[in-house]
């Protein structure tokens, strides 16, 4: 709670209005980088608020392979910058602060919102004012999908509100029909006729997080919520619920993008908690149990978006580009800090911590905070379409949330890989060294199949898939220090790349 109150404090003090807004909506304020200590070390006066002593002592995380170098065996120019970064980033909140205002000033920031796009111009207004280069919107169109008023009841054998989230891209409609539950995806299709008419509960569960392998079963689970409804349709089903996607719950459902499939009916899907799940296939298991439900979604025509874009222009080879990003449409619940409001601060405060510190690599890094991620990526393929050409010598995205640092996943040759992992013990001060293969990012998927070096920001996820997507990802989440040494291992990562 101290760490929460003094960094509150300190943000009241940083802020200060930028230009009178110009369709008469005020002015959320924009964060000075000037204003905050860079640098100094923690507990120093003027060392901005002091995480406290409940401040986690930065762990030492070890680099991944024998053949790792020593540090002193590295390049003198690698090993002053991850000090200075290292060093910059203890007990700077900038990038928590900034993440504060975004969140609270435009909530969620789903494609076809005016939020997204006021979003996206204080975005380019705060990297204006960190003095990075051309900062800009370049426009795209996205989908424009509204969730509506949204109502779920158990109306026989008892009557009990059902706490649920329609899918993003749902079709709306009202339903009454007998539930039957299946448990997994795959047992629609094995109970076939069985299931029409009726409302299809789809209740498999995400098996917990693999602490020991840092690996979550979403992949293998979101499935049902992607194909659920097509699957269900094809055997002649009303409607679907499936029960969220997350493998914990204090009752919170979770949605997030299905696909239609061309040539299937269109049936309305709602994801409901694991509560309501547990529930429904309880009184189903005792007999006919009856739900109503009722979808007010609706598709409207595109709607006009923009990537927001800005870069730290190369000293020697400014055509040649590392970019550093994240997503800032959000789902409409929530106010997308974890998801993925906290990435592109870090994007942002990775570009300004390198600026200020004066560390302009010889290659431009050029920040991206793309546009409709979540339910289209129509921002990445307008970036691909329009920069796909361009020299690209990395992308480095930040997409799992905010948890404590740990580091990167890399997908490129045996022999980038490698050579990206030599740089580890780099990033053992921010905590952020594990450098393993296979990362990336779904908006910057289209340049990692032009097999450019690709680089996912793996900070712990564990808790991340608890957040995703559903009304309890909000700010308060999010841990300044750990959203900080993220943005100062990417801002190291990004250095490094474009330097060498
Ligand atoms: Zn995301």
């Amino acid at each position: 709670m101290r760490v929460r109150l003094a960094s509150c404090l300190l943000l009241a003090a940083a802020v200060s209005a930028c230009p009178a807004p110009k369709s008469g909506e005020s002015a959320p304020p924009v964060i000075h980088a000037a204003s905050m200590p860079v640098g100094s070390p923690p507990g120093s006066a003027g060392a901005g608020p002091v995480v406290g002593g409940d401040k986690p002592s930065l762990p030492s995380a070890k680099a991944v392979s024998a053949t790792t170098p020593r540090i002193d065996e590295l390049p003198p120019v690698f090993v002053d910058a991850a000090e200075r970064i290292t060093a910059a980033a203890q007990g700077r909140t900038r990038a928590w602060e900034l993440l504060a205002v975004l969140s609270d000033t435009f909530g969620h920031r789903l494609s076809g919102s005016r939020a997204l796009e006021r979003a996206i111009d204080w975005s380019i207004e705060q990297m204006k004012r960190d003095g990075l280069d051309n900062p800009r919107r370049e426009k795209v169109m996205v989908p424009h999908w509204v969730r509506g008023a949204e109502r779920a009841r158990v109306v026989a054998p008892i009557e009990r509100d059902l706490v649920i989230l329609g899918l993003g891209g749902t079709v709306g409609g009202k339903v009454r029909g007998e539930i039957a539950v299946v448990d997994s995806l795959a047992e629609i299709a094995t109970r076939g006729a069985e299931l029409r008419g009726k409302i299809v509960v789809i209740n498999q569960p995400m098996p917990r997080f693999d602490h020991e392998r840092h690996e979550t079963h979403y992949g293998e689970t979101v499935r049902i919520r992607g194909s659920g409804a097509s699957e269900a349709a094809k055997v002649g089903a009303i409607a679907v619920l499936i029960r969220s996607v997350t493998a914990n719950s204090l009752r919170s459902p979770h949605t997030g993008a299905l696909r239609y499939e061309d040539g299937v009916k269109k049936i309305p899907a709602a994801a409901v908690t694991l509560e309501d799940a547990e529930l429904l296939a309880r009184l189903a298991r005792r007999g006919k149990t009856t739900v109503e439900l009722s979808l007010g979604a609706k598709t409207l025509p595109d709607s006009p978006s923009a990537n927001a874009i800005a870069e730290l222009r190369g000293r020697e080879l400014p055509d040649e580009i590392v970019l550093i990003g994240g997503h800032l449409d959000s789902w409409d619940v929530g106010d997308g800090s974890t998801d993925d409001g906290g990435g592109c601060m870090m994007a942002i405060e990775a570009a300004a911590l390198l600026k200020e510190l004066g560390l302009v690599p010889r290659r431009t890094i050029r920040v991206v905070l793309f546009t409709n991620e979540e339910n289209g990526l129509r921002g990445a393929k307008a970036y691909h379409a329009a920069h796909g050409k361009e020299k690209h010598v990395a992308a480095i995205e930040a997409d799992t949330g905010s948890g404590a640092p740990r580091g990167f996943g890399i997908s490129g040759t045996p022999e980038e890989v490698a050579a990206v992992q030599r740089f580890a013990p780099l990033f053992e001060g921010l905590g952020a060294s594990v450098l393993e293969a296979g990362g990336g990012g779904a908006d910057i998927s289209p340049l990692t199949k032009d097999g450019v070096l690709s680089l996912g920001l793996h900070p712990d996820a564990s808790a991340y898939f608890d957040l995703h997507h559903s009304p309890a990802d909000t700010f308060d989440k999010i841990d300044p220090d750990h959203l900080e040494r993220n943005a100062a291992a990417m801002a190291l990562m990004a250095f490094v790349l474009a330097e060498r």
